[in-house]
């Protein structure tokens, strides 16, 4: 059962009935909750970053083969559901689980995380899209802290205007900006070291993407407090499907599905 080029950990087939779409904190909430239910599952990852944290339970990592792929793939694991809680600019697997699901005749819960929305202290340019991010960096320069991840740095790379601090989990790999440093780091941050990392390196300017939730949003308040500009990037859309925003209410969606 194991698809070439991918790992697979999984237990026998009569175990897994439930794919959870992750590589995010609430896919693992959900595989730990899942895993005290008797719920089978089996956890899915990208397999894009180096040393993942990984769910409890059975995974395997690795595309699957663009829409038709992921089909084939639930079919021929006997999958009964699908829980995309991928990240929420992870558009193009969100587009293919609603295709392959919808093909396959299996029901998608979509479990996505609520936006940040800006408080009264907040100064947020909002942007559509990264490529419009970039255009607003380059109009204004300055000294901007980049956090889109690894794989978004190359939008900001003819960008000569501007000094970056470009904070990744893992090294990027293609072209970066002409003046910049990179942080490695992953989260949770708290607010003393990101209020302290915004100052020590003069930012002006910080670059996010609506990403949601507790655990990389100590940034925002720490932009707020020392007057910094966000320029915030909203969330691709989605496919229509039945969506909850709690790991509590995937499970009782799971559960009421299964019986
Ligand atoms: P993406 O652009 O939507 O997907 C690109 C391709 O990666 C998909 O077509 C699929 O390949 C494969 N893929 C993505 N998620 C997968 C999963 N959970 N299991 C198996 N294959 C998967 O995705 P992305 O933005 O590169 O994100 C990749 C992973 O990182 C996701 O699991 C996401 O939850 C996580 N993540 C993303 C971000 C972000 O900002 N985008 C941030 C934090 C975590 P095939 O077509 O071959 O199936």
């Amino acid at each position: 059962m194991t698809d070439p080029g991918t790992t697979d950990s999984s237990p026998p087939d009569d175990a897994r009935r439930i794919l959870i779409l992750g590589g995010t904190g609430e896919a693992r909430a959900l595989a730990s909750t899942l895993s005290e239910s008797g719920i089978g599952f089996i956890s899915s990852l990208a397999g894009r970053v180096n040393d993942p944290r990984l769910p409890v339970g059975p995974v395997r990592i690795g595309g699957f083969g663009g829409s038709d792929g992921l089909r084939g793939w639930l079919q021929s694991n006997r999958i009964q559901a699908v829980v995309d809680a991928t990240h929420p600019f992870a558009a193009t697997i969100t587009r293919n689980a609603a295709r392959a699901t919808a093909d396959a005749g299996l029901p998608l819960l979509r479990l996505r995380r609520d936006p940040w929305v800006p408080g009264d202290s907040d100064t947020w340019i909002r942007v559509p899209d990264l490529p419009s991010a970039a255009r607003e960096v380059a109009a204004r320069g300055g000294r901007v802290f980049l956090t889109t991840g690894r794989q978004d740095v190359g939008v900001f790379a003819g960008i000569e205007s501007a000094w970056f601090l470009i904070r990744v989990v893992d090294a990027p790999t293609g072209a970066l900006p002409p003046h910049h440093e990179v942080v490695r780091s992953r989260g949770p941050y708290d607010h003393a070291s990101e209020s302290r990392l915004l100052r020590d390196n003069d930012i002006d300017m910080l670059v996010t993407k609506n990403s949601g939730g507790p655990l990389t949003s100590a940034k925002l308040a720490a932009a707020a407090e020392l007057g910094i500009e966000v320029i915030m990037v909203d969330r691709p859309a989605e496919p229509d499907s039945a969506v909850v925003s709690e790991v509590g209410a995937a499970r009782d969606w799971l559960e009421a599905l299964l019986g």
